[in-house]
């Protein structure tokens, strides 16, 4: 408990131990009043204090007002123990929900605990403490065993296991050898690394996803916009209608003070606090449980869309595939070997990050010398141009090559063809195959079971290998050879078939999509580990590139949405039903209170299950 709750408590006990004396006591008159109204003020005064100044603010209508008003009205009817008693429960829920908010707070706080407190740099040949944002790009730091990785580099020296499971929910530790890049916010579990920094902290991958949960809860979900437009007409409206309560009867059938007794409990039993205070913190809740299984989501917003999707997306490579390829065949045109085929595609593609351009220069096993090579030019969706020992060269698919009046030869086999052109001379092609991920297929079938309508695969690759991966997958539609702005409009296409009310889902690994990433209706990207053109053009990033987590998504979605309905019937359902049996006199003030402190709370209870993610966690298997 904060130092403020705790206040609160003491007080809840002070006055609830005062409000019991008074009642015992024999005091009458003027000296039983004043012997109520000291529990009365130690409990209530800071209502009473805020419903003032938002009337001096000219915001009147609030919980404040409507619990200052239906007390003090109380007291002068007379009716004292309930007076106090309805401020006493009042704070006794208010205190219920600032301990839930804290909680869930806190949980998120804990399972984002991955902000680096130090980076190690090596002065003098010592080790000394630094504040990760002094660090610079091109530093070396240190990072032992058992600390946090504070800043995204690549490993210089020394081997290790990391732990990433802070960020992407998976309990694998990944391997960290000399040359593997290293994401900040993952954890050294065994070895000493030293790290060349590859960007100032407040670039890094550990920066970028505290902001975006920091920032997620701005973006209001409609079911939170509805809650705050109902709550601003809502209480005007119950308080005109408690003044008609109290005045319509009295004039027709006398007895104004029935009348007003029922009207003040109609104002107690109104209080929206439960509505206002579980729905936002269902969707908070939604998005932290969804934060620890490795799924950043940017806003209530988009939970509430990803329960209506209806046609999903998908790119190909590195997303339904592996995206590492290996050379399966090399033909070579005569007068070339080989080896120079490979070697001059590894060199060429040695600036790019493309899978493909990282899967040949992993097959080419010798030394790369970037210094030979120049002037990249990469072309999305086709391949790219370079010049390698000064000669230009081209690689990339059968649309380059013709672009450039080339025919390429054609191949049989399938799997995706680099060819290969040297000053304008078509050299051969090399034939690498990607592996399809082993729980795509699953994932898919999944989605399908979740009311997903439609599943396409849009791909720039050739129509044989996009084809054989849509088949083995059970996707619904594909399409191939697509350059990136063909995805964009393709994605235009399927917009105006998704059924009305429903949502288009698009799902890439970041590798030049963000186009279509942001023109659908939800962008989602994954493999997020150190892509940061992927997390800013995304909608929900999953931080690690397993298909099956877009089902996952999907689960904590609908779960979260499942709580907010219930809460939102629950709460209007008995405040509804209540409401009335005050009106008809069928409730006294302490129902009234029972009624309105124990939907807040069973509404808060209920919203803090959707933090809960033990049922969409793979079961641990034990080994
Ligand atoms: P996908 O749509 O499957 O994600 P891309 O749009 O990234 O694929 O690329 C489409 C096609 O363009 C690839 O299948 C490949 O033939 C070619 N291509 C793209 N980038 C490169 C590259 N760096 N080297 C060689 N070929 C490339
Ligand atoms: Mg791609």
């Amino acid at each position: 408990m904060t130092r403020k709750q705790k206040k609160t408590l003491a007080r809840i006990l002070v006055s609830a131990v005062l409000l019991a004396a008074a009642w015992a006591s024999p005091l009458e008159g003027i000296w039983r009043l004043a012997a109520f109204l000291v529990p009365y003020l130690i409990i209530g005064w800071d209502v009473l204090w805020k419903a003032i100044r938002n009337i001096l603010h000219g915001q009147v209508f609030d919980e404040n007002f409507l619990m200052a008003l239906a007390t003090v009205g109380a007291l002068v009817l007379g009716d004292y123990p309930e007076a106090t008693g309805v401020m006493l429960f009042y704070q006794v829920g208010e205190l219920f929900q600032s301990y839930a908010v804290g909680r869930s707070r806190r949980s998120i706080a804990a399972l984002m605990d991955i902000r680096p407190d130090y980076a190690n740099i090596r002065r003098d040949g010592q080790l000394v403490q630094v504040d990760p944002e002094e660090v610079a790009v091109g530093d070396t730091i240190v990072v032992q065993p058992g600390e946090k990785i504070p800043l995204d580099g690549v490993v210089l020296s020394g081997e290790s296991t990391l732990d990433t499971a802070a960020l992407t929910g998976e309990s694998m530790p990944r391997q960290a050898l000399p040359g593997s890049e290293v994401i900040s916010g993952c954890v050294n579990l065994s070895g000493l690394l030293e790290v060349q920094v590859t960007k100032e902290f407040g670039q890094s991958t550990v920066s970028k996803i505290l902001d975006l949960v920091e920032n997620a809860t701005a973006k209001k979900a409609k079911a939170e916009n509805f809650i705050t437009r109902f709550a601003r007409w809502y209480t005007p409206a119950v308080v005109i209608a408690a003044a008609a309560l109290a005045l319509i009867p009295s004039l027709v059938v006398g007895g104004w003070q029935i009348w007003l007794e029922r009207a003040l409990i109609f104002l107690v039993i109104s209080c929206p606090c439960a509505l206002v205070i579980s729905v936002p913190l269902s969707f908070f809740g939604g998005i932290g449980g969804a934060s620890r299984c490795g799924i950043l989501v940017k806003g209530g917003n988009y939970l509430e869309a990803l329960t209506r999707s209806d046609i999903v997306v998908f790119d190909k490579t590195g997303t339904l595939t592996k995206g590492v390829f290996a050379v399966s065949d090399i033909r070579p045109q005569p007068g070339f070997s080989k080896d120079q085929l490979l070697e001059t595609a590894a060199l060429a593609e040695s600036y790019s990050n493309h899978p493909i351009s990282q899967s040949l220069r992993a097959a080419w096993q010798g030394q790369i010398d970037t210094a030979r090579v120049g002037q990249v030019q990469e072309i999305a969706g086709q391949g790219l141009l370079a010049t390698v020992d000064g000669g230009r060269v081209a690689a990339g698919n059968a649309r380059l090559m013709e672009g450039m009046g080339l025919s390429p030869a054609a191949c049989d086999q399938p799997g995706t063809v680099v060819h290969l052109a040297l000053e304008g001379q078509y050299m051969g092609y090399i034939l690498i195959s990607d592996q399809v991920k082993p729980d795509a297929a699953d994932a898919i079938a999944a989605l399908k079971q979740q009311g997903v309508r439609k599943t396409v695969m849009l791909t720039g690759d050739n129509q044989a290998t996009g084809e054989a991966v849509a088949a083995q997958l059970g996707l619904d539609e594909v399409h191939t050879q697509l350059l990136p702005a063909d995805k964009v409009e393709r994605v235009e296409q399927l917009l105006g078939q998704c059924k009305a009310g429903r949502h288009l889902v698009f799902v890439g690994d970041g590798v030049n999509d963000a186009p279509v990433l942001s023109r659908a209706d939800i962008g989602i990207a994954m493999g997020a580990m150190g892509s940061d053109a992927a997390i800013e053009a995304a909608d929900i990033v999953l931080m690690d590139d397993s298909p099956a987590k877009i089902g996952t998504a999907l689960s904590i979605a609908r779960k979260t949405m499942r709580i907010v309905h219930q809460n939102i019937v629950f709460a209007l359902g008995v405040k509804g039903l209540f409401l009335l049996m005050g009106a008809f006199g069928a409730a006294n003030m302490w129902e009234a209170v029972f009624a309105d402190v124990g939907v807040a709370v069973i509404a808060i209870l209920n919203a803090t299950r959707a933090l809960n993610i033990s049922e969409f966690q793979p079961k641990k298997n034990t080994k």
